[in-house]
């Protein structure tokens, strides 16, 4: 007869899928609470579905190539490369990566995110490394 001894029951949550873990940015301490300090908690993007609280670092150049360790980290860690983004917002930059394009969101490689203007709720501004913006006329 055949017996089980493993219950079937999970009884831990299902871990978020890989995917979902590399989307969300770990930045050091230092850059999260100055992001959050330009944003105040609210997200910086505002597309459509918003919900409001900024909850994830988003890089507007993505970490994929080099972007990961040492300098190149403390680069890609700079505030004029990040976006204070709600879950949703991040989501969507993914899923419409063209649009993302179009409003400075997400960057190439080869960009400098200080000179590179972005839609920042609704209006175009120059992101600075120090916490500041510029709103562009
Ligand atoms: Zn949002």
């Amino acid at each position: 007869m055949l017996r089980r001894y493993v219950p079937l029951i999970r009884r831990r949550a299902i871990k978020r899928t890989l995917m979902a873990r590399r989307l969300r940015a770990r930045v050091p301490d230092s850059v999260l609470a100055a992001l959050t300090a330009r944003s105040g908690g609210v997200c910086e993007m505002q597309l459509v579905g918003c919900q409001g609280q900024a909850t994830d670092p988003c890089h507007r150049i993505k970490r994929g190539i080099g972007g990961r360790h040492g300098a190149a980290k403390r680069l890609s860690d700079r505030l004029s490369n990040l976006v204070h983004g709600c879950r949703m917002c991040h989501d969507w930059c993914h899923a419409r990566p063209a649009e993302a394009y179009d409003f400075g969101l997400m960057l190439r490689e080869w960009q400098d995110p200080a000179v590179e203007p972005v839609l920042r709720r609704g209006q175009w501004v120059l992101l600075d490394d120090d916490g500041g913006w510029e709103v562009l006329a």
